[in-house]
Parts: structure tokens; sequence; C-alpha cells
């Protein structure tokens, strides 16, 4: 670039400069040990930053499934890179706008590029690069050299570019003017800014044709393919001539790339605009093949839709069956109620809460069942241990747990249950089972009893456990006795 002008920009006192922001995330783009929880740390201050990242991270651009709701969040989707380069971008251009009276042409100048770097990231896409948001940081800052002219010499500039609309044509007047173009000032300020050099390097290529660097070559066509959305209908043409020469020399499949890209620009627009605060329209010389191209859109999201409605319930189906073998771990294959392990498990708990409430067990072993076995047979003994199951099951309330403790053996948890009205529960509970036929054999009913022992840890001295092993213990002992009494009757620990 010129001395000259390089004097006159270094003399200009309002030369644009990045907000505080803006310079902060540049520093930490180039922070090797830079991290997500620092990059949060840092956009979390500015709300209109935070919210701009939410909102692109719920955009079209990511067709992320689930609903972003937190910074974090959209930061952890994105990624580290990602963030910075939408950070930058949307700081920049939140704080390089209008500063002078050249609104308009500065709301000019931000158009195109805003155009500029959706379709470098569109072009991204359509090739092996991917790098998205880098792609459209490298475009959306290839015209701030033309900020940095209207800045240091508005009428001058605001005269240059009042002759023409044409980007080539102004190039030809920049460089015929300052024997430099706005690509030179742009990429001399991205250095004085301190943007990373990949930047600096876009944005001196961005007006060039001839770059070897795939990423370079993004940029170069990202411009003529904005100088097409803005080209007024009698040059729309020639435009789209050259955007497809540009993107033929640098991803191959010129036009059908081409109309992709502008397919996208189409449908992305309404909330482009919103998150870069620039108005564009639809230009009409695009009118008729955008709505062909619509079309093919919304039938790709509406196929896009059903895959994640499709995998969200393969999802859910997967989290049902999780669910359905965590509690078929718990529960007894024969009967169905709850194994030891867990019924050992909830106990550990509830004695560990016990003490506000009183906890009581009560271990239930069927009387004489060794002559089930044997005059019936060990089928019929399996029914009999399903209906008693089933049948306390029925009796008890819902709040009340039953797991098998042992071959017949059965061990109930009676939540909240004094001791004498466990006894009236289990006593109750006896005179069901006893009228209940737990089988029938050959047309005849096959009855059962029950002993039972009751234990309750209630925090009074003789009801006092150390532990679910001493509590068990205690019901363990009175169902001893209880047996040894006769069998067929409920025993209370300490009465
Ligand atoms: P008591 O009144 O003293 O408890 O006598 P009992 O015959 O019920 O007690 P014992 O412990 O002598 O016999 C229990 C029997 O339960 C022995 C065992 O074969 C049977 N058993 C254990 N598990 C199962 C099972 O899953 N199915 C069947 N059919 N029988 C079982
Ligand atoms: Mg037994
Ligand atoms: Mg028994």
């Amino acid at each position: 670039m010129r001395t000259e002008l390089e004097i006159t920009l270094l003399h200009c006192r309002n030369l644009p400069s990045p907000p505080s922001v803006a310079m902060q995330i540049i520093a930490l783009a180039q922070d090797p040990n830079a991290t997500l929880g620092a990059a949060a740390q840092l956009i979390g201050v500015d709300p209109a930053l935070s919210a701009r990242l939410l909102r692109v991270a719920n955009s079209p651009l990511y067709a992320t499934r689930r609903r972003i709701d937190t910074l974090t969040q959209a930061m952890a989707m994105l990624g580290l890179n990602a963030t910075l380069s939408l950070a930058l971008g949307f700081s920049l251009i939140h704080g390089l706008r209008g500063h002078n009276g050249t609104a308009e042409l500065q709301e000019r100048i931000w158009r195109r590029s805003v155009l500029a770097a959706m379709a470098a990231r569109q072009l991204g896409q359509q090739t092996s690069l991917k790098r998205a948001e880098t792609l459209m940081l490298a475009g959306l800052l290839q015209d701030i050299g033309r900020l940095a002219l209207l800045q240091a010499m508005p009428e001058e500039y605001a005269a240059l570019c009042a002759g023409t609309e044409d980007n080539a044509t102004l190039l030809a007047l920049e460089r015929e003017r300052f024997d430099a173009d706005h690509a030179d000032v742009g990429a001399w300020l991205a250095r004085r800014w301190n943007l990373p050099d990949y930047l600096a390097e876009a944005i001196a290529a961005s007006e060039l044709a001839d770059a070897e660097d795939p990423f370079l070559r993004c940029i170069q066509a990202s411009g003529a393919i904005a100088d097409l959305w803005l080209a007024p209908p009698e040059a729309a043409e020639v435009a789209r001539e050259l955007a497809c020469a540009r993107i033929e020399s640098s991803i191959g499949r010129g036009k059908e790339v081409l109309e992709e890209v502008l397919s996208q620009l189409a449908v992305s627009l309404p909330e482009i605009s919103t998150l870069f605060e620039v108005r564009i329209d639809q230009p009409s010389h695009l009118q008729a093949i955008s709505d062909e191209a619509r079309e093919l859109l919304i039938l790709r999201n509406l196929r896009q839709i059903q895959d994640a409605s499709q995998s969200h319930q393969e999802a859910r189906i997967t989290e049902e069956r999780m669910r359905q073998l965590s509690e078929q771990a718990r529960r007894d294959p024969l009967t169905g109620v709850y194994n030891r392990l867990h019924m050992e498990e909830v106990l550990e708990q509830e004695f560990a809460a016990a003490g506000v409430h009183p906890l009581t067990v009560a271990l239930l072993d069927l009387d004489d069942f060794k002559k089930i076995n044997d005059r019936f047979g060990h089928l019929v003994g399996d029914q009999v241990l399903r209906q008693f199951a089933q049948t306390v099951q029925r009796t008890l309330r819902s709040t009340d747990l039953i797991a098998r403790y042992g071959g017949e053996e059965f061990l109930l948890v009676l939540n909240y249950s004094s001791e004498s009205s466990a006894r009236q529960v289990l006593q109750r509970l006896l005179e069901e089972v006893s009228r209940t036929p737990m089988a029938i054999v050959d047309g005849q009913p096959v009855f059962t009893t029950f002993s039972a022992g009751i234990a309750t840890h209630n925090g009074e001295p003789e009801n006092r456990f150390n532990s679910v092993h001493e509590l068990l213990q205690a019901a363990d002992d009175v169902l001893y006795g209880a047996k040894r009494e006769g069998r067929n009757r409920v025993r209370l620990h300490g009465a």
C-alpha cells in the first residue's frame, strides 16, 4: 500500500477500531490455552452478544434437534473456534456501525459483507473445507477496508462510491485514486487490529481471482455471489457469469453450486437480516430460480424433520428399554415382585431416613410349603408362590413394598406403620391369604397360610436398632417363634 494513503489512514482520528469485547476475543483466539470456559466468561458479560450467539445456535444454520437455552449449551454445540469466530463477527459488525453521516453507504457495505459471509459459509459446505464459521468471518470482514476509507476520507470516498454500484468499477476507481484498493486497506487494518493472519490474508486476496488456497478461493467467490445478489437487473447476467466462473475455478460444478448457495441464502435470509441487523431483500432477478429452489429446500427440510423425529423416537425407545432393563434387574423373575438385592438397597435408605417416621419390616414364610411341592409338584409350588405374591400386593397399600427374600420367604417394608397398625395389617393379610385359592389342582383349590415376624425401628429404647441387619434379625427371631408356636400367625418383636 502506498505510504501516502497509510499516513492519511494513520492520521485519521476516528479510524474504525474494534470494540473492547472484540479485542478480547481476538486475544483469546490467539491463546493456545484458551478454553470454552474463558470464552463463556468473556462473552457472558455482553448480553447482546450472548443473545446473538444463542439465536444463531438455534437458527436453521445449525440443524440442532434440541432447543438450546443457555449460552453454555450454545458454546458446547458450536465448539471453541466457531464460538470465537461468530462472536468476533457479531461484535465487530455491531461495534463498527454508523459512526458518521454516511449511514446509507455503510449499510450498503455491510449488506455486501453479510451476503458474502453467508455465501462463503455455504461454499465451505459444498466443499470438504467445512470450517463454516471461519469462512463466514473472513467473508464478513473482506470489505472492512471500505469502512476505513469511508472513515478516513468520508466525502472523497462517498463521492467515489456514488459513481458506481458495481464492485469491479469501484475497485478500478480506488486503484486509480489511491494506488491501492479496499482489500489492501482492509488487510492493513486487520494486521493493525491483530486479527489472526488467515483473516488478513483472506481480506488481501478477496478481490483477486487466482488464489491456490481453497479457503481463499471460497472468499473470492463469495464476493462475486454477493455482487450477483446486489446487481441491478440489467447487470444480473454478467454478474451471474462472473460468480459462476469464480465458483467453477474454486470448487467446480459452478452452475449447480451457485444455485444451491443462492437458494440457501434465500431461505436463511430473514434470520440473517435479524442476526446482523442488516436489511437484505431478495432481488427480482433471483426470484424465479429461488422459487424452484425453495420448493426443493422445503422438501429437504421436511425430510430432515422426519429424520430428526425418527431418531428422537429411537432415542425414546432406547431410553424405555434401558428403564425396563434396570427395572428387570430389581425384580424376582418368578413372582415379579422386588428381589432381595433391591429391597436391601431400599431398606438401607429407609433406615437412614427413619427416626422421624417408624420403619416397620415383616418377614413372611409360607407354612409347610415343602408339603405343597411334595404333594402337587414343583410347578404348582411355583404357581402358589406367584399367586401369594399377587395377593399380598393387592392387599397392601401401594406405598408398602414387597420383595421375595428367599425360596418361600417374603419381606415387607411397611412405610410409616406403627407396630400395632402393622400387626393389624398383617393379620388382615393372613386372613385374606388363607381364604384365597393359591392354585387349582384337578378342580380343587390349594390353600396356604404363612407365619410372620414384625419388627419396628422407631427410636424408642426397646425398638432402636443399630442397622438394617439387626432389624431383620429381630424380625427373623419372632418369625421363628411364630413357627414354633404352631404357624399361621403373626408375631411382633418385643411383644
Ligand atoms: P415351614 O412351615 O417350617 O416354613 O416349612 P416349609 O416346608 O415351608 O419350610 P422348608 O424351609 O422346609 O421348605 C421350603 C421349601 O420351599 C423347600 C424348597 O424346595 C421350596 N422352594 C424354594 N424355592 C422354591 C421355588 O422357587 N419354587 C418351588 N416350587 N419351591 C421352592
Ligand atoms: Mg423357609
Ligand atoms: Mg416355609
